[in-house]
């Protein structure tokens, strides 16, 4: 059998915990929970978890800078921020500080819990023995190593956008739909996240054009989703 994952949630509600924990044991992870940020990143140093759910407000350091110290130390650590705010910025700018993924909340433990299952396969997917890098325009990207270079500069690919990325790329030179990049890779039955993956777009094209606001490589086809140019 294999070894349990291991679930780190830093959350301040005590509610959310107890909801997501029973959720998460019942399909088969050892769950551990802080309350605190700092509580959090100790929690996160001692315990190795497989994945972070971590609140964006905290009562003492926020979810951003949690965040950015967890990718410090692991640059493949999948973290997944709970966000209260509707405000499309603030999932931006959680993309920003390095986690892989948002959940607004109120949120569909169900929803969650998929995307978890989701993050947490692909994460402990064995990686081939030759390094997936391939050239999209001016942008070297390299999906075992998690990053894209453009113009001198090497950024991080999140979890997700490395995913999109060997999608569209597959499929280079066909319109690949939303619902079907939400259904592989996030796990979910096309609803009501569409715009999920339209933020994982804007941040990827910003690490892959040139002119990220007139994108020459990946390409919006209206109504349907995204094609590799
Ligand atoms: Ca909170």
């Amino acid at each position: 059998m294999a070894t349990k994952k291991t679930i780190l949630i830093v959350e301040d509600e005590p509610h959310i915990i107890m909801g997501l924990q029973d959720a998460l044991e019942f399909e088969g992870y050892d769950v551990v929970a802080a309350s605190t940020g700092r509580d959090g990143l100790n929690l996160a140093k001692q315990r190795k978890p497989d994945a972070v759910l971590l609140d964006l407000m905290l009562p003492d350091i926020n979810g951003y800078q949690v965040c950015e110290e967890l990718r410090r130390w692991d640059a493949f650590l999948p973290i997944i921020m709970l966000t209260a705010r509707s405000q499309e910025t603030d999932k931006i700018r959680g993309l920003d500080a390095g986690a892989d993924d948002y959940v607004t909340k109120p949120f569909s433990v169900a929803e969650l819990t998929a995307r978890i299952r989701a993050i947490v396969r692909r994460a402990s997917r064995t990686p081939g023995s030759s390094p997936e890098t391939f050239q999209i325009g001016e942008a070297q990207v390299n999906l075992t190593a998690q990053t894209a270079t453009l113009g001198g500069k090497t950024q991080r690919l999140s979890f997700y956008e490395v995913e999109l990325l060997r999608m569209l790329q597959e499929r280079k030179g066909q319109p690949v739909a939303r619902d079907d990049i939400l259904a592989r890779i996030w796990g979910l039955e096309a609803a009501t996240t569409n715009r999920t993956v339209d933020n994982f777009i804007v941040k990827l094209r910003r690490k892959i054009e040139r002119s990220p606001d007139k994108p020459e490589h990946i390409l919006t086809v209206y109504g349907y989703g995204y094609k590799l140019a």
